[in-house]
């Protein structure tokens, strides 16, 4: 995992190639670098950049590693054509102070910077992409119309991306919970989603937002659902 507690992506490695599962901030630029560093890892051992959906804090990194390490860029054909234009921010509720902090957070790491990705392929539900780890992917619409979680079987462990979060984004509080409403594309559909990756298995629930999780899919899902009640 590279990132803050706010924003992660995942690399993951197979015979010294390597994957990375969301790109983060162009901010986290030097994480990354460092982290293939520290694994005596040359750029170009970056083959795939596989993206959950085409927000700019999830993509952040994509072109570049596209145009220097020459990795292939993988998205939802249902997010690919938004993830190859400039990203228009929604409203954010700034009065609300974890939101702010947030922002704050993104601007600092560059997240106006995103570009857009020059050349993406798009792939479909259920598919076992051909990238190091070859993960599976599971379409959870809802956040985004393609967003995806990508299941890692043999390692046990489910990258749910923004399907659901360890940390709220709006009040700070911390366990698997859907985004807040004012992100997602579709709420509902997004609550609906949650049934895709209930019987996954897997012994880490890996988010966009907040820190690993340990437990199955079945008890993050769960644990959503009971907030999902709580606050709709
Ligand atoms: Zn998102
Ligand atoms: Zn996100």
């Amino acid at each position: 995992r590279v990132g803050t507690t706010f924003l992660g992506c995942y690399a993951v490695e197979d015979a010294g190639a390597y994957t990375f599962i969301d790109v983060g901030l162009p901010g986290y630029w030097p994480q990354m670098t460092r982290f293939l560093a520290a694994r005596s890892a040359s750029l170009s051992s970056v083959k795939a950049v596989v993206l959950t959906h085409y927000h700019p804090d999830h993509m952040g990194n994509a072109e570049r590693l596209r145009t220097q390490a020459g990795a292939t860029v993988l998205v939802h054909h249902d997010d690919r054509a938004a993830a190859m234009r400039r990203f228009k921010p929604p409203v954010y509720p700034l009065w609300k102070p974890p939101v702010l902090h947030l922002v704050g957070h993104y601007l600092r790491n560059g997240v106006t910077r995103t570009a857009p990705v020059g050349e993406a392929s798009g792939f479909a539900d259920q598919e076992v992409l051909d990238v190091p780890g070859r993960p599976r992917v599971i379409h959870t619409p809802g956040h985004t119309a393609g967003n995806v979680a990508l299941s890692l079987a043999d390692r046990e462990v489910l990258i749910v991306g923004d399907t659901l979060a360890t940390l709220s984004l709006s009040s700070g509080e911390s366990g698997p919970q859907l985004l807040p409403r004012f992100l997602n594309e579709d709420h509902d559909r997004a609550l609906a989603s949650l049934e895709k990756i209930e019987p996954v298995e897997a012994r880490w629930v890996l988010p966009g937002h907040g820190l690993p999780w340990e437990g199955s899919p079945r008890q993050a899902v769960k644990l959503a659902r009971q907030i999902a009640a709580r606050t709709s």
